[in-house]
């Protein structure tokens, strides 16, 4: 008995080894975004001398590696900047920063504006020292140029809960890739016209059934049920969010309401990335914590959502929102 619990820790241990070496050596993947040149200038709205040294010194870690070149401009119209707030609710709960890709976009379907966010509240709750802010200003700056997240448990700038990474060869390589590779047709550029929010979380849970294994366990409360409403909300500084409220078919972990209410990242206007804003009607199995405020929130908007998607063989099936693999209801609680 004790040897096959040996066998398969040893089974786990290789498996994330292998997922770790593959990412390391791979070129950290592109978003859909992109400037016209390997260069952009950003209007830096930070008041605090700190948070101001902070992104000038991202800034600088990308000039030197010669893949992106940042400048600053006193414009404070500038569609491009860098800032930071102090949030604990909403989109931002959890979330050590946020890169807003897409904010405007020129005639060939370059963009020419995008927001580079940090969330002092967060980053100071959680004790980040200065290197491991610039780190997280570093990764939300990689969002903006063209970058998406690296595999979990990657050795890169954007592991997608990155804080001791700084900018990496994988990283260096994925932005080179990216202003050397030829645009896609109009046609991919037109339908990706619209701004997309990544939000950045304190963990992170993208790691396939490992993930929500996690997940599940982190969650305080887990429910199945079917959306009776859903209210947008767009609250500046970029707060965008939707309330949504269940109705509870089947208590899993947790509460013992009939009906619960809760937020999650983004609205019908406004995407996040990895996730999709819930609908009337749809019957969903959701992972939720509570807030400071005791409020009630989806952990990781589209990795603490699944929904159902058809009966198979008497089991139900739920697509996970955040990387669309299929798992049957008791896998979920
Ligand atoms: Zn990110």
């Amino acid at each position: 008995m004790q040897k096959s619990v040996i066998l398969l820790t040893t089974c786990l241990a290789l498996l994330g080894g292998v997922s770790a070496r593959a990412a390391t050596k791979n070129p950290t993947p592109a978003n859909k975004y992109r400037y016209a040149a390997k260069k952009a200038s950003y209007y830096n709205k930070s008041t605090s001398a700190y948070y101001r040294s902070i992104w000038t010194a991202a800034r600088k870690s990308w000039n030197n590696s010669k893949a992106f070149k940042w400048s600053t401009t006193k414009n404070k119209k500038s569609r491009t900047f860098t800032t930071s707030v102090a949030k604990n609710s909403g989109i931002w709960t959890n979330a050590t920063g946020m890169a807003y890709n897409g904010m405007s976009y020129d005639k060939t379907g370059h963009q020419t504006g995008a927001a580079m966010y940090l969330n002092r509240t967060v980053l100071k709750k959680y004790k980040y020292n200065k290197k491991q802010r610039t780190n997280v200003a570093i990764h939300e700056m990689g969002h903006a140029l063209g970058l998406s997240h690296n595999q979990s448990g990657s050795i890169s700038v954007m592991n997608p809960a990155n804080r001791v990474h700084p900018l990496r060869n994988v990283d260096i390589r994925g932005a080179k890739k990216v202003y050397t590779t030829p645009l896609s047709t109009k046609k991919v550029l037109a339908s990706s016209a619209k701004p997309t929010l990544t939000v950045d979380h304190l963990k992170d849970y993208s790691n396939g059934i490992y993930g929500v294994e996690a997940i599940r366990k982190d969650a305080g409360t887990i429910v199945e049920g079917t959306i009776t409403k859903s209210v947008a909300h767009h609250k500046a500084p970029k707060n965008y969010y939707t309330t949504q409220t269940l109705k509870i078919n089947e208590h899993f972990k947790g509460l013992s309401g009939k009906s619960v209410t809760f937020t999650q990242g983004g609205t019908t206007k406004m995407a996040v990335t990895d996730s999709e804003v819930l609908h009337q009607g749809e019957e969903v199995v959701v992972m939720l914590a509570k807030n400071a405020a005791g409020n009630y929130y989806v952990i990781n908007d589209g990795q603490g959502m699944f929904v159902d998607t058809h009966t198979s063989n008497g089991h139900e099936l739920f697509e996970h929102v955040s990387d669309h693999t299929i798992y049957t209801e008791d896998m979920l609680h």
